[in-house]
């Protein structure tokens, strides 16, 4: 698998505000987000638990939030994203 990453300068400030104040960084740079799009979707994704890090931490909108959801599930079950073990499952595994 070949993954390619193009460098895009951020003119986006993050300085200061609450989460409801900060723009969403998808809508902001207007990106259109594929669940090919592996290095921008590992963003997005807890490195614990392989799920999709909630909105108070990530600031994207609701309506972004759910296309994400979408993209990730879709590029675990194909194999392009990572899915992490819990601790949990570690521990079973071990045994
Ligand atoms: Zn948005």
């Amino acid at each position: 698998m070949e993954v390619e990453g193009v460098v895009v300068n951020d003119t986006v400030s993050y300085a200061g505000g609450s989460t409801s104040q900060r723009a969403c960084p998808i809508c902001s740079r207007n990106l259109q987000v594929s669940y090919k799009d592996v290095l921008i979707l590992d963003q997005f994704v807890s490195k614990k638990t392989g799920k999709i890090l909630p909105r108070r931490v990530t600031g994207v909108c609701t309506k972004q939030h759910r296309q994400l959801e979408d993209c990730i599930d879709k590029a675990q079950k194909s194999g392009t994203c990572g899915t992490y073990l819990t601790s949990m499952v570690v521990n079973r595994i071990e045994l």
